[in-house]
Formats: structure tokens, C-alpha cells, sequence
């Protein structure tokens, strides 16, 4: 059913890199092209918190769970690796009661859900945390940079091209089918399939084959900090930031109090004002035990990708045979499942029933 089979993935996000290595194994020839380096899209500044944490459909929630799965099994084989953890995550609220309800509806299924002390946890500075917070200790948190350049290696040893640097890719079709991509960088190549994973421009590539996808992806920024000694392994969700510990001793931190606060120009570049970044740090820092100071060392900024109806969108498009989208929120948490789903779809032409309910043509008129 491969034989002969050639698969172009445009992106070089964790989705794009997922697919095309999963494709890889499979035995299916794959091209990936990207406009620039790997990761230098929302993979390379992502909180990338693994959960399922909160209230969402039922099979949302499977597929998170699937998702926590893979990377449980990439964690066993190596649980040394210093850019992927599960050491919990760590939730409070100004409001006690929806953090309760959040609590309970996790708990209605089955997700590992503890109210706990804050205080207890290791690292957090007794009198800045509340009395009660929503410990999940079965969650945890990637470095989406370290885990493409994993994939990349493995990929590329099993004979996958990479092509970074190729500008903007276009999909090309005959007869309505897809048959490959062209870039701005002036190189064509042919596919039998074209998996279009890219991020948050996703909905501007395939508007371009008269296909609608609603997009609502924000402004964001992740800013990684200076090492620091501090006993926090947890992923902590407060109301003022969103800290991750990350390899080399620091943390990674976001939040979403400063997005309007982020510009944007024409060509996609942003800026936001050092005094924001410094703000975020001290919001973490207020956190912590024994006086440690979080130190911005750099920060990025850019859109998270989000459909329209925050719903994942993974498949073929129907308008566009042999095209395939993979568009979603949560790509840390989705990013080895969804390359393993959608390259099972692509190679087998058999749908996978888990991605039923998020299918690109939930959006066609
Ligand atoms: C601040 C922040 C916090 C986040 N927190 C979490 C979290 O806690 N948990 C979680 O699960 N997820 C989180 N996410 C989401 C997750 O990081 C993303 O969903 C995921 O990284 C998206 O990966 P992607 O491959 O779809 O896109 P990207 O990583 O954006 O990659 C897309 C790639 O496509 C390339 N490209 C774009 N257009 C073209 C074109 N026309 N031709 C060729 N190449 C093109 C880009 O250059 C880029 O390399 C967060 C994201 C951000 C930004």
C-alpha cells in the first residue's frame, strides 16, 4: 500500500515533523518543506503543558488522552531526558468556585484531579500561594524544540527529506486534486498526498484553494529565563502567570493578561514593551521560595494557532482530495498522537475514528 507513495509535509512545526516521521516508519517516502528553520513557529515558544486538564467534549478529551499516552511511552524509554517530564501541574483561580467545579467536572471523569494546599508543593513560597489549588499529577510538559529535533534525527535516518529555508509553500492541484507544493523560493515537488501544517497560517494556505477554515489565533509570547535554583519540577496555571520548568535549570513562562499589549505589522514581526517581560517575571518570582528571582534571558513572540470554534481540525478536505490539514490549539499536548492518526489515514486511506468529530468540513457552507 506504500510502495511508491510520496508525501510532501509543509511545516516544520511538532505537527509537520510528527506526520512526516510517523509517514517515515510507515514506510511512506515524505518530503517536509518548511519556510524557514524547524520550531520556528509556535513550536518554538510553547508553554507545552501535556493535559487535559478543564472541561471539554468527551472526544476532545480522548484524543488529549491518547496524546498523553504516546508521550508516556516516549517518557519510559528514556526517563532521563531533561525535556520531557511528568512531574503534575498545579492550577488555582481568584475564583474559588469555578476552580472547585473545574475540580469536580475532572474528577466526573476520571482525570487525575486533587484539591491539595499550595504550600505543599515543593518551591512554592508558603504565604504568596492560596489555600487551595487543583493539583493533576499525571500531567506534564515538553520542550517542543528537543522533541522536533528528536523526531528530525529519526526521520532523516530513516531516508526523509528535509527542506528548510523554502519560503512560502502553495499547494498545487490538477483536476481539484492536490498533486504537490510550490515555493517562493522557486522549487516545485510532486506528491501523491500534501499534509499542510502550518500552524497558524494553516487557514491562509488552503484559503488559497477556496477552502475556509476560521482562524482565531491570538498574539502570544513565551519568555524562557536565566538558570535558577528553585524546587519547582510542577507546571503551575495561576492567575497571573504560567510557569514550566525547562531544560538547563530555567522556565519557561505565559500568560494571556498581556496580549493586547502585543503589535503586530504587516510582515507577522511583534514587539511588546521589555517592561511587560519584566512584569511576567516578577509575577513568577512572587511565587517561589527562599527569594529567588526569575530573570528574563530571551522571549518570542508570534500567534498560537487556534480554529475558529477551538475544536482541532485534522484530515483530508474533501474539496481538495489527497490535501490534509492538521490545524489545532493544544499541538504540544496532540503532537505525537495527531502525526501518528493522521499518518495512518494517509497511508491506509481509512479514517480513524477518533478524528471524526474534527474534520475540516465541519466548516463547509
Ligand atoms: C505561548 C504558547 C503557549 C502554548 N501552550 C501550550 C500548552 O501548554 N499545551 C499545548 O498542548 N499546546 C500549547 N500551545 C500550542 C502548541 O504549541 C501549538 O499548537 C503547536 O506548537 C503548533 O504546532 P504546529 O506544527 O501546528 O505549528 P508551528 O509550530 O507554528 O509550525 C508551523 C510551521 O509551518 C511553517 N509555515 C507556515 N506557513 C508556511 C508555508 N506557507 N510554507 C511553508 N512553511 C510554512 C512555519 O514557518 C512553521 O515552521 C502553546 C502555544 C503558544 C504559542
Amino acid at each position: 500500500m506504500t510502495a511508491g507513495k510520496h508525501v510532501v509535509v509543509v511545516g516544520g512545526g511538532v505537527l509537520g515533523v510528527s506526520t512526516a516521521t510517523h509517514l517515515q516508519r510507515d514506510g511512506v517516502a515524505v518530503t517536509l518543506v518548511t519556510e524557514g528553520e524547524l520550531a520556528d513557529g509556535a513550536s518554538g515558544r510553547s508553554l507545552s503543558w501535556l493535559n487535559s486538564a478543564g472541561t471539554r467534549s468527551a472526544a476532545y478529551h480522548a484524543l488529549r488522552m491518547a496524546g498523553i499516552d504516546r508521550y508516556r511511552t516516549l517518557f519510559a524509554e528514556d526517563p532521563t531526558r531533561e525535556w520531557l517530564r511528568f512531574d503534575g501541574g498545579l492550577h488555582w483561580s481568584l475564583d474559588e468556585d469555578a476552580m472547585r467545579a473545574r475540580h469536580r467536572a475532572e474528577v466526573a471523569h476520571a482525570y487525575d484531579s486533587k484539591l491539595v494546599a499550595p504550600a505543599e508543593i515543593p518551591g512554592l513560597d508558603p504565604v504568596a500561594v492560596p489555600e487551595v489549588a487543583v493539583h493533576n499529577p499525571g500531567e506534564g510538559w515538553v520542550s517542543l524544540p528537543h522533541l522536533i529535533e528528536h523526531l528530525a534525527a529519526e526521520f532523516t535516518a530513516l531516508g526523509g527529506e528535509i527542506v528548510t529555508g523554502a519560503g512560502r509553500a502553495s499547494v498545487t492541484t490538477a483536476g481539484g486534486v492536490a498533486t504537490g507544493v510550490t515555493t517562493t523560493g522557486g522549487q516545485r515537488f510532486e506528491a501523491d498526498t500534501v499534509v499542510v501544517a502550518c500552524g497558524a497560517a494553516t487557514p491562509s494556505v488552503v484559503a488559497e484553494l477556496g477552502v475556509s477554515i476560521p482562524d482565531a489565533s491570538p498574539l502570544s509570547m513565551l519568555v524562557l529565563t536565566e538558570p535558577a535554583e528553585t524546587g519547582v519540577k510542577t507546571v503551575l496555571n495561576t492567575p497571573r502567570v504560567a510557569l514550566r520548568p525547562n531544560p538547563g535549570g530555567t522556565f519557561a513562562l505565559d500568560h494571556h493578561w498581556y496580549e493586547d499589549r502585543i503589535t503586530e505589522v504587516a510582515d507577522g514581526t511583534c514587539s511588546i514593551d521589555e517592561s511587560v517581560v519584566k512584569e511576567l517575571a516578577a509575577e513568577a518570582s512572587a511565587l517561589l521560595d527562599g527569594g529567588v528571582t526569575l530573570t528574563a534571558a530571551s522571549w518570542k513572540l508570534g500567534r498560537k494557532p487556534i480554529p475558529g470554534d477551538g475544536e482541532p481540525v485534522f484530515g483530508e478536505l474533501s474539496a481538495v482530495p489527497r490535501c490534509f490539514v492538521a490545524f489545532t490549539h493544544s499541538g504540544a499536548t496532540l503532537g505525537l498522537i495527531a502525526g501518528e492518526l493522521l499518518a495512518g489515514e494517509i497511508r491506509t486511506g481509512e479514517p480513524h475514528p477518533m478524528l471524526a468529530p474534527f474534520r475540516p468540513d465541519r466548516f463547509r457552507p
